[in-house]
């Protein structure tokens, strides 16, 4: 999907906007475990475009001085980024800020759009006429937050998207990857799974944008494809300068992945920015297997496993599906389980259900604990169906969707996953109105 990157100093109210263009997506989401709070990467729609919408204002790029900071900012879009959004403010008219991410962005050849927040009514336009003078073109008026103005905005945007890029390769392959923070030790891994003797690295192809994909086979003949977080193999300086940059790199990779290994260092535990990347994967609705590296370093007792198993269920509680596999890439312990279980959790994902067999069981379900009333009146379940795979997603169509609550819902999913076998991947269950 197309990217489009927000850049502005800050208070410019690009945060604003950023939700504004992301819409009700946020709030539709499950927020469990704080995903999608303070989040800076969304996925977004305008026109039947989808796209992924990033705020590099939320990028925290530490102690860096003010101006290297948006610089910084900058240069992240200009690199990550199909279309970029400058955002500017007109109360403010044009700052030396403003002047100097201008400038900044003068060198690639990337479509800018700039635009003047704060332009609340038809009144205000006038002001926005010293932004001309920042050399990028027409400035859109918009309002954040009124809501104006932003649809010419991305009626620009979305006419400057590339081409579709075709997905390169058979649906029979699979593609995952490897995230997680720096010195995990995922190249680590992804060497000693590419090592392994009867393994074939068939083709190793730069295809994607600067992503380094590495295709094999296992020794039954399923192919696979590694998709490269890319900021593994190719670390520059701003790659360096900042974890939440690596998230983005991380969330391309997730993008194009059928299956993600959220792989965690045992020796430092689950941090934030685990969470983060794997609510993503989740929300996604791609496989995930929870790979714990590095079990080399820790002393064991009969409880080490039950314990680490227990904390990644509580901190990682939407990722109840996911497989826990603990390995070393040093003494490559369990490392050839990987394949067979990205293949597991791949397959799954592909399941799918029969209708009748799928609407027995939630005949079942609700015989067993019957569906929520409200003011006397009873949710109706009529019936349930299969609609895609990858991830399974199931509509059920009631008398009243409102009153499908997300207990229910949950506990119908509880249902259909002690039902079939839906390890390692997320499944939807949407509720509609039987007309
Ligand atoms: P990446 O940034 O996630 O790709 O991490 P690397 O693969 O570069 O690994 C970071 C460091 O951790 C390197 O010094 C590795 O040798 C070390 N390392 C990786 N896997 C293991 C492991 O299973 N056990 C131990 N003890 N060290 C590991």
């Amino acid at each position: 999907k197309p990217v489009i990157a927000i850049v502005g100093r800050p208070n410019v109210g690009k945060s604003t906007i950023f939700n504004r263009i992301v819409g009700e997506r946020i709030s539709i989401v499950e927020d469990i475990s704080g995903v999608t709070r303070d989040r800076i990467y969304s996925q977004a729609e305008w026109l039947g475009k989808e796209f992924n919408l990033i705020d590099t204002g939320g990028i925290d790029l530490g102690d860096e001085p003010f101006l290297d900071q948006i610089k910084y900012q900058a240069e992240i879009a200009m690199e990550e980024a199909d279309v970029i959004i400058f955002i500017t403010n007109s109360r403010d008219s044009v700052t030396d800020a403003d002047e100097n991410v201008a400038k900044i962005l003068y060198r690639t050849k990337k479509p800018v759009l700039l635009a003047v927040n704060k332009v609340d009514n038809p009144d205000m336009r006038a002001e926005i006429f010293d932004f001309y003078t920042l050399g990028l073109g027409e400035p859109y008026p918009i309002s954040g937050s009124h809501g104006l103005g932003i649809g010419d905005l991305l009626d620009a945007a979305i006419g400057h998207f590339p081409e579709e890029e075709e997905e390169e390769y058979d649906d029979s392959v699979i593609k995952f990857s490897l995230i997680g923070r720096p010195n995990v030790g995922k190249s680590s891994i992804i060497n000693a799974m590419l090592g392994e003797e009867r393994v074939i690295v068939s083709s190793v192809a730069g295809t994607t944008r600067d992503a380094i994909d590495t295709q094999f086979t296992d020794n039954e003949g399923t192919e696979f494809v590694m998709i490269d977080t890319a900021g593994m193999r190719k670390r520059g300086k701003v790659y360096e300068s900042t974890e939440k940059y690596s998230v983005m790199r991380a969330l391309r990779a997730i993008e194009r992945s059928d299956v993600v290994l959220v792989v965690l260092n045992a020796e430092e535990g689950i941090r934030e920015q685990d969470k983060k990347v794997a609510g993503y994967a989740h929300e996604a609705g791609k496989g995930v297997i929870i790979v714990v590296n590095k079990w080399d370093t820790l002393d064991k007792d009969n409880n080490t496993v039950k314990d680490f198993e227990r904390d990644i269920r509580s901190e990682f509680a939407y990722l109840s599906y996911a497989p826990i596999v603990f390995v070393s890439a040093v003494t490559k312990q369990r490392l050839n389980k990987l394949p067979e279980i990205i293949k597991r959790v791949s397959e799954n994902q592909r399941l799918r259900i029969q209708s009748s067999v799928l609407n027995d069981v939630i005949l079942d379900a609700v015989a067993m604990n019957p569906t929520p009333t409200d003011k006397g009146k009873r949710l109706r379940i009529f019936y349930a169906t299969q609609v895609a795979i990858k991830p399974p997603t199931f509509v059920v169509f009631v008398n009243d969707p409102e009153m499908m609550h997300f207990s229910y819902s949950r506990f119908l999913e509880n249902r259909i996953r002690d039902t079939f076998v839906f390890e390692g991947t997320p499944i939807r269950i949407l509720t509609r109105q039987r007309k």
